[in-house]
């Protein structure tokens, strides 16, 4: 494989993109020397037109992506993004609106976010929703923050957050940055929420529990019913982490579970770009008791007038410039409508049988902590490969030379080295058997040749590398004499 260099090892003196025919007037400060050359980046490279776009074609062609291939990770929701809604988000219309422009001007707009909010109260059997949030992590915290002005709207002071030991990272951080303290519930044996000891943790000092349902091993919580009886109980809320909801879309609705708040990530479960520090939109709905402290604005609809209602004297606030992410949001509107209520629900369906399949085809080699059936994902762990000296790292790395994205490793914490493969609905069966196919040949390649593992990856542009070295002190300038010393 070659090693695509800077582009300024590529610059030769006098090389450019294009010749200008030559001067027949006298020589002015022209364009060339004073404007455009950025004089301030010492050895600007001088190339070619076809160099440059050689170069840049080059290194596009370096990053894995959903449109090259199987992107198993598991919590993300990697899903094909369909192009369709590009197309869509592209139209004149939703590109050029300025924000600022006035309501008159912004009707059909608006009303592609209060269509999109109301399709997904229908999902959700939720209330209301706001599509402030930009990622879930912020639904998480605006869902918290409405939790305590609502118990604060009661007098209540209630300190203490409870949060399943299987919940993603996100939870606890959420709650913790609101000021709650968090206690952690524990698992039972089949990975799902034990209930004695959420009956023990509830208290009238706990503002709310939150769950992920299902849960972050792809198991329904199927007591879910009783939580909720549980919580409420003791007057708390019942937080419900959506980010699983590919799983259920369609097919059953939190808020008929009876779960006061839910994020939704529109980038995981509604098939927007996701990952490479692209924005995200993390919606939040709750049922009637926290709408008041829903963020404001909030939009609304008056006889045939859409609106941006900002008289909500209860609202924690704005917790984003203007309403969020739009042109994400348009993307997911696409989607759903162009999926309808039956597309939808194929969604959730092939996302389980996917997951089921992969799960029975490797559960007599993989080893599965909690091996019952599970949703939209399934959780294998690396004890076996503690016989070979091999880890889930090395699995996940010696994937890459398979051409697979690895899995979502070392999570949930309640399964040590952990590998979550979660396939999404978006992959064929034949894709499904190439995987299923490369986990075999890895299990066997551990047993007979370990070490083809542990300095795996072996097609890469760079090998193994030392990830904390590679974090706080990366080489970013490729130069022959750095080869070895990534
Ligand atoms: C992805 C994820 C989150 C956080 O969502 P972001 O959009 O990445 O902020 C929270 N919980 C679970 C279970 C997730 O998978």
């Amino acid at each position: 494989m070659i090693r695509e260099p800077l582009i300024f090892v590529l610059s030769e003196k006098g090389k450019r993109a294009c010749l200008l025919p030559v001067l027949d007037v006298d020589e002015k400060k022209s364009v060339t020397q004073g404007i455009t050359v950025r004089k301030n980046i010492k050895g600007f490279p001088q190339v070619s037109e076809v160099e440059v776009v050689r170069h840049f074609t080059r290194l596009s062609t370096t990053n894995y992506c959903v449109d090259e291939g199987f992107y198993p990770l598991g919590s993300c929701t990697m899903k094909y993004n369909p192009k369709i809604n590009e197309k869509v988000a592209g139209f004149e219309g939703f590109l050029v609106a300025h924000p600022l422009a006035p309501e008159e001007m912004n009707q059909g707009n608006l009303e592609v976010l209060k269509l999109t909010e109301d399709l997904l109260c229908e999902i959700t059997g939720m209330d209301k929703f706001s599509l402030q949030p930009s990622a879930g992590a912020q639904g998480e915290l605006v869902g918290m923050m409405m939790i305590r002005a609502c118990l604060e709207s009661r007098g209540e002071q209630r300190k203490v957050v409870l949060i399943p030991d299987s919940a993603h990272g996100t939870n606890p951080s959420s709650a913790h940055l609101c000021g709650y303290k968090v206690r952690e519930i524990k698992s039972n044996s089949r990975g799902t929420v034990d209930l004695q000891d959420l009956a023990a943790g509830m208290s009238e000092d706990v503002a709310a529990f939150m769950v992920t349902n299902p849960n972050t091993l792809g198991v329904f919580e199927s007591d879910i019913k009783e939580i909720t009886r549980i919580v409420h109980s003791e007057g708390g809320f019942v937080y419900m982490d959506g980010a699983n909801m590919n799983a259920l879309i369609g097919t059953s609705r939190p808020g008929d579970m009876d779960v006061d708040v839910i994020h939704l990530n529109l980038h995981k479960t509604f098939s927007t770009p996701h990952g490479g520090g692209g924005p995200g939109s993390g919606p939040v709905g709750v049922k009637e008791v926290l709408a008041p402290f829903l963020p404001k604005p909030h939009i609304e609809k008056r006889g045939e007038r859409y609106y941006f209602d900002y008289d909500r004297p209860q609202s924690i606030g704005q917790v984003k410039s203007f309403y969020g992410n739009f042109l994400v949001v348009v993307r997911a509107l696409s989607y759903i409508l162009s999926l309808g209520p039956e597309g939808l629900k194929e969604i959730s369906e092939i996302a389980v049988l996917n997951a089921n399949y992969i799960r029975k085809s490797l559960e007599d080699i993989y080893h599965l902590k909690y091996n019952s059936p599970t949703l939209h994902e399934c959780v294998f762990s690396d004890l076996f490969l503690k016989d070979f000296g091999v880890s889930n790292l090395d699995v996940a790395k010696r994937l890459i030379d398979y051409n697979v994205h690895p899995p979502t490793m070392s999570f949930p914490l309640i399964v040590h080295g952990a590998l979550m493969v979660e396939p999404t609905e978006t992959e064929s069966k034949r894709d499904l058997d190439l995987f299923i196919d490369a986990m075999k040949k890895i299990a066997i390649e551990a047993e007979k040749n370990p070490e083809l593992l542990k300095s795996a990856p072996h097609l890469t542009y760079v090998r193994r590398l030392n990830e904390t070295t590679a974090a706080r002190n990366p080489i970013l300038k490729w130069t022959p004499e750095s080869k070895g010393k990534e």
